[in-house]
């Protein structure tokens, strides 16, 4: 039967391969459906899988490909990087050595970058968070980042956008991680009496200190599918209450029937309705013009959109 099996090697090499066989960096198996999918075929589908439509991570320079015009992104405040106020260490490496690390993997100074972009042709201001840096985590240089980018929302009359990906606050950095928390918070109400809108978009995951402050306090608030949102993990709340979770608890579809975020979009079509939906907000708030004021930005309804 050696050649019955030499033909199903074959069958199988030819559509689905094990993971063994897979050439390192062709192949990415599917967490949602198991199949293998070449990588080529993902990018087209911006990390989404075809079948399934399971959304993979992607870092936050990836995502802003997929979320701002095409070449409207300018990224602003590259040089902010971690101190060790602290001087935190655990059992096993010390934090400077644990960021170097990161640094090295990510090629990225920290957990999120910023900038300003245009989406649909309208003015945004951006964040977008890192998972693949140290799980996204905010220290006091991703809120330094989030509350710039607030701030310079409201200097240049933009909307603001903030991407999260993250497990939450960074704990190397204590107390001055939650701090993070309080200032983007105060600014974002700052914002709100500016009359400008924050759009906060949830990817896989969106938990913890991040989610207790600038990702739930969007104008609108919306979820890539089955992304990960909630504050404690559903083991924590299971040990805690004492009884089983709901199925789909603490995702995005979940929340969603709950009424804590206004909408699911998948990756492909995010640009295109926060296009309208900033469209929205923009001529509601006469483009973005404090009251009575003139906006310093002109509504380019030719911008290039997402195919
Ligand atoms: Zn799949």
């Amino acid at each position: 039967m050696s050649w019955l099996k030499r033909e199903r090697t074959g069958i199988k090499q030819a559509t689905k391969p094990d993971r063994g066989e897979m050439p390192e960096g062709l192949w990415t198996k599917c967490d949602g459906c198991g199949e293998a999918l070449f990588q080529t075929v993902l990018e087209e589908h911006l990390w989404t899988c075809p079948n399934c439509g399971h959304h993979f991570r992607v870092s936050a320079r990836t995502y802003v490909g997929y979320l701002a015009d095409p070449g409207s992104f300018q990224e602003r405040h590259t040089n902010l990087v971690a101190g060790d106020p602290l001087e935190f260490r655990d059992a096993k490496m010390p934090y400077p050595e644990r960021l170097a690390a990161a640094q090295k993997d990510t090629g990225e100074k920290d957990a999120a970058i910023c900038g300003v972009a245009t989406i649909g042709g309208l003015p945004v201001s951006v964040a977008l968070m890192n998972f693949f840096f140290m799980g996204g985590s905010m220290g006091s240089v991703v809120g330094e980042k989030v509350a710039r980018t607030i701030e310079t929302a409201m200097d240049e009359r933009r909307a603001c956008v903030v991407v999260s990906a993250t497990g939450g606050a960074r704990m190397q950095e204590g107390i001055l991680s939650l701090m993070q928390m309080a200032k983007t918070s105060v600014l974002l109400a700052q914002l709100r009496e500016a009359r400008l809108p924050f759009v906060s978009v949830l990817t896989d995951p969106s938990t913890a200190g991040v989610l207790a402050s600038y990702a739930s306090l969007g104008d609108v608030i919306v979820a890539e599918p089955k992304a990960l949102v909630g504050f404690a993990g559903a083991r924590v709340i299971r040990q805690t209450i004492g009884e089983d979770l709901p199925p789909g608890f603490q995702r995005a579809e979940f929340v969603l029937e709950k009424g804590f975020v206004d909408r699911i979009i998948h990756r492909k079509q995010m640009r295109d309705e926060l296009g309208q939906l900033l469209a929205f907000f923009w001529h509601s708030t006469r483009g973005f013009a404090p009251e009575g004021g003139r906006s310093p930005h002109r509504y380019d309804s030719n911008a290039p959109r997402s195919t």
